[in-house]
């Protein structure tokens, strides 16, 4: 996706700039705001309109109590995927929980305090500040250890309509509802794997296997093989 916007980005000239700025403090959705217009700059194209969003990261020093925001653009969110719970089952929102649970940080690991001017104790929070109208949601199943890398196989289960992205946004920004129109899975290890995909239309879900198209149900899409996920945002309460 990196490549086809490089590709047909309509701002390529445009020189990189430094996002820092520290001189004038803006509240956050004036700061958001204007870094997601610096981005457009220089960035701009039609997968910025259909996939780029913007992500908040918010840190909170133990010491002073001083909060920062950073703001990163996104083209997709790699959730990671929590061991099972006792009903050994993991849903989406499971992931999305662990995603943007607040984390600690040990002063070795903590960015400078801008007040305390050094490293303190402080906790990090990532949260969705801006929505793309498609997000591409990727479960992270491959975890790299010291010596290997290992996949896992457990089934995360996934709404096919109205997933709310809203808890995971700005405070009190209500409902944000998602559909999904494709999935792309993961069959086999991680030394040999195959590619397949599941996409809808108006006709249904198709499951997509090299030259191999077939018919699928809707109880068929959510097996254990799921790795991407497309979601589309769902329109309908723009027209109310
Ligand atoms: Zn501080």
């Amino acid at each position: 996706m990196d490549k086809l916007h490089t590709e047909i980005n309509r701002r390529p000239y445009v020189r990189r700039t430094s996002l820092f700025n520290l001189l004038f403090p803006l509240r956050i959705s004036e700061e958001a705001a204007s870094t997601w217009k610096k981005h457009l700059e220089r960035d701009d194209s039609r997968i910025v309109d259909l996939f780029s969003g913007q992500l908040r990261s918010s840190l909170h020093c133990s010491v002073c109590s001083h909060y920062s925001n950073t703001f990163d653009v996104f083209c997709d969110l790699s959730l990671p995927i929590p061991k099972r719970s006792s009903s050994g089952e993991v849903t989406l929102k499971d992931c999305l929980d662990l995603f943007s649970q607040e984390e600690k940080l040990d002063k070795e690991n903590s960015p400078m305090c801008e007040r305390c001017n050094r490293r303190t104790e402080s906790t990090k929070r990532l949260s969705i500040q801006r929505f793309p109208q498609v997000i591409v949601i990727h479960l992270n199943r491959f975890t790299t250890s010291r010596w290997s890398i290992s996949k896992s196989t457990v089934c995360v289960s996934f709404p096919l309509t109205n997933l709310d992205l809203g808890p995971y946004g700005p405070v009190d920004c209500g409902p944000v509802l998602y559909d999904l129109y494709a999935i792309c899975n993961h069959a086999g290890t991680v030394n040999m794997g195959h590619y397949t995909a599941c996409c809808s239309d108006d006709n249904g879900w198709c499951f997509y296997n090299d030259s191999s198209v077939t018919p699928v149900s809707e109880n068929q899409l959510q097996t254990s093989q799921a790795y991407v996920l497309f979601y589309q945002r769902n329109c309908i309460l723009y027209y109310w």
